[in-house]
């Protein structure tokens, strides 16, 4: 019987994620700024970036300053890009810690001001322009004026221009090209005032390879990096590869009677005598509850049976009649010759693989291997 360490637990392909980094930067010939927001995708945030630091990534992107300072206390140097919204009072935290922040609002720029006023050095500050996704960032009719707000408080370096694409997964749409050609409309513009910050960046993963002319002075790339396709239509550059497999083991097998009930609210009944199986795996750690979901077992598809409880849920195991206690069992990679993909578990849950993998619960021991 095999049984290590734990009962359920991510398996984290740090040579794989290293190997997509750099597949990425040399099919698109441009720099990419990992983007490790929600721990890294579900992967963890420290290993994560500290793998990409050493492969040679400038830049990293998250969502939230507490994000930007984890990483400041594992030692992370590279730089910090902190793409969501950041209240006034943490200012002084990411001038003293060297996180860029992201600026879209009139009036929340003069706050950051204020409290960057008390220090000797100053905020760097990335202007986001909404070019059309309809969420964060200023109007392109406002850009010029507020980027000259931004470029003229002495309390701030302007460091930076960028913009996001709404449909960038759906190349067959006009939007991105329509969202491009507003963003270099006010690129243009700027020059001929002759102001031309550091960086200009605009593509996620899904428009730095549907694309080309989104790439700029580099691309921001998340689900891409961690070897998963933004939509069928977005084609990954070949050599990528998935980067998370989830793994949990058989704990229990019994031989249950016929008509016996399975899991809260008896939504399952052997039909005969059937060989049930438990497994460490449930809504707790990100599996969904509902129906139809599969694991692998030898190599071999197997269904999960009744409602998934918070930490296990139950198979059906008649097919697998060498099934024993301790056995590995895969929810997503890899087995024998078989995989389940997170975009295949997105598709059964009616979701995208973006929500799979940051759904993975941090509860859930993440095994690092090279
Ligand atoms: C999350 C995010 C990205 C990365 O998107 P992927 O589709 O995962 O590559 C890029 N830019 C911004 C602003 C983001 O919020």
């Amino acid at each position: 019987m095999e049984l290590d360490n734990f009962a359920t637990w991510l398996e984290i392909d740090l040579g794989a994620l290293e190997n997509n980094y750099r597949i990425l930067r040399e099919a698109t010939g441009t720099p990419v700024m990992p983007v490790v927001k929600a721990n890294a995708y579900g992967h963890g945030l420290e290993e994560v970036t500290k793998t990409l630091e050493k492969a040679g990534a400038q830049w990293v992107g998250v969502a939230r300053i507490e994000e930007a300072l984890l990483l400041r206390k594992a030692g992370i140097h590279m730089n910090i890009l902190v793409l969501g919204f950041t209240p006034p009072q943490r200012v002084q935290d990411a001038i003293l810690n060297r996180i860029s922040l992201t600026v879209y609002d009139p009036t929340v720029v003069q706050a950051y001001a204020r409290q960057a006023a008390s220090l000797n050095q100053p905020l760097d500050v990335q202007v986001k322009i909404d070019t059309g996704m309809g969420r964060l960032g200023i109007p392109v009719e406002k850009a010029l004026e507020f980027i000259f707000q931004v470029k003229d408080l002495h309390e701030f370096h302007f460091q930076g221009i960028f913009t996001h694409f709404a449909c960038a997964d759906e190349p067959e749409k006009p939007y991105t090209i329509q969202q491009l050609e507003k963003f270099n409309r006010i690129l243009e513009q700027m020059q001929s005032q002759g102001i031309r910050p550091e960086l200009i960046h605009s593509a996620n993963s899904a428009a730095a390879l549907n694309f080309p002319s989104a790439r700029f002075d580099l691309i921001r790339c998340g689900l891409a990096l961690y070897g998963l396709s933004p939509s069928d239509a977005t084609h990954l550059p070949t050599g990528i590869k998935p980067t998370l497999s989830w793994k949990t083991r058989l704990i229990s097998i019994k031989q249950m009677p016929s008509g016996h009930g399975i899991s809260y609210g008896f939504k399952y009944f052997t039909k005969n005598s059937e060989r049930i199986g438990v497994i460490a795996a449930g809504y707790g750690d990100g599996l969904r509850r509902q129906m139809g979901n599969e694991v692998l077992i030898h190599g071999k598809r197997v269904p999960i049976v009744g409602n998934v409880c918070m930490d296990q849920c139950v198979l059906q195991l008649d097919h697998i009649p060498d099934a024993g206690m301790g056995d590995e069992v895969v929810l997503i990679g890899k087995q024998g010759g078989d995989e389940i993909t997170a975009a295949e578990v997105a598709k059964k849950w009616n979701t995208i693989s973006y929500e799979v993998i940051c759904g993975m619960a941090a509860r859930m021991p993440r095994e690092y291997i090279h």
